[in-house]
């Protein structure tokens, strides 16, 4: 999940220059990725996390996503480490609970409406502060709550809350801490331990899946939420079926930038045919990019459905953020989207490098697919 803040609207998305001082400095820095063993005694540790962890609350499951998706947004696919500051995580923890803070329920069949507890004790304290700036501000979306002048301050006190519990107790089993997945660098920041980053970003499925699982039996388990929760319960969409943002004003803004051309298949869209794309499915990456939306024909779409688009799909998307990236950075600004281009190819890099990882097939057109291979990554690394 991005970090929605990390919107950095200043960004130009032809700095290639500058995109190229950064590949430099990846060359220079690369080391190998981990070895399949300490793959393996990776997966090993995040078992005992699960097995052994003390939950007291929610937190230590959203550390684990926050960390998956800033290894995806930000990381590397070779043995680097990766330093991030404590409120680039604060900022996904907000973005992950953001959802949570809304009353549960309809309080029907007996039961109660309520915000649900994610604390053995007194409520989880981001949800507190989350419920306080809607009351102070009168926001309610996520969108609106970014744009406040008090956000800022929010980051901080989730920062603190998130540096004093799940940053300090994540690593702890059984009363000694083992440090190996981060170390603190400094005051502010902490640094992903080498292989970490490749880890997280190579297994983020399986930690995301795990985590929301882990977090939802946490929430079932408290015996104070049993009055809000009742017999049966649609926990997991509430809490991560990332209700998708209205598409309305980005198919606008679009529009003008693309026409009425169908991304995909080229072929003219009449007004009533026309959705709104996620390049890189939703289902594998549920955050928001600017970059990431084109206009296709809802057959189009259909038929692409979770898949990765193919070759020729991708020079497209290329050739299309150098003729219009600056246009798509303003689509973004207007609706409040993250238009880090720096992030968004890394998530590219993630998706199309565990497809090539897993020999996955790619969309090319309806019914038919092509295999994906390293030459993919040439084409983004040549960017
Ligand atoms: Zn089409």
């Amino acid at each position: 999940m991005v970090s929605l803040s990390s919107v950095h609207w200043g960004w130009c998305a032809l700095d290639f220059a500058r995109k190229g001082r950064l590949l430099e400095q990846q060359k220079l820095s690369a080391t190998s990725p981990p070895s399949a063993d300490e793959q393996l005694a990776f997966l090993a540790k995040l078992q005992r996390v699960f097995a052994e962890g003390d939950f007291t609350s929610t937190y230590k499951f959203a550390l684990l996503m926050a960390l998956a998706d800033l290894s995806v947004e930000h990381g590397q696919d070779d043995g680097s480490d990766l330093r991030l500051s404590i409120r680039q995580v604060a900022e996904q923890f907000i973005a992950l609970y953001w959802h949570h803070s809304a009353p549960y329920g309809s309080g029907g069949d007996g039961t109660n409406s309520g915000v649900l507890i994610q604390n053995n004790g007194a409520q989880a304290a981001v949800l507190s502060a989350l419920e306080d700036i809607c009351d102070r501000t009168g926001t309610s979306t996520l969108t609106q709550a970014l744009k406040n002048p008090q956000y800022n301050e929010l980051v901080g006190k989730i920062a603190t809350t998130v540096s004093a519990k799940p940053l300090k107790y994540m690593q702890n089993f059984g009363g000694t801490t083992q440090e190996f997945l981060y170390k603190r660098d400094g005051r502010g920041f902490i640094c992903l331990k080498p292989g970490i980053p490749y880890c997280l970003r190579r297994f983020h499925p399986l930690v995301q899946q795990l985590s929301r699982t882990h977090w939802i039996d946490h929430i079932k388990s408290n015996k104070y939420n049993r009055s809000i929760l009742g017999e049966g319960n649609n926990l997991e969409d509430f809490h991560f079926g990332t209700p998708r943002r209205s598409l309305v004003e980005i198919a606008q803004g679009l529009k003008k930038v693309d026409g009425n051309r169908c991304f995909y298949c080229q072929k003219t869209m009449n007004d009533k045919d026309v959705d709104v794309d996620h390049y890189i499915p939703f289902s594998l990456y549920g955050t928001d990019f600017t970059h990431n939306f084109v206009l296709t024909h809802a057959s189009c779409n259909r038929s692409k459905s979770n898949t990765l688009a193919a070759r020729p799909h991708l020079e497209r998307w290329i050739e299309r953020l150098t003729r219009h990236g600056d246009n798509l950075i303003e689509i973004g600004f207007t609706a409040g989207i993250s238009t880090d281009i720096e992030a968004y190819f890394h998530v590219m890099h993630w998706a199309y490098g565990n497809a090539v990882a897993g020999g996955a097939s790619v969309w090319l057109e309806q019914g038919k697919y092509q295999s994906v291979d390293n030459t993919y990554m040439g084409i983004l690394l040549a960017q």
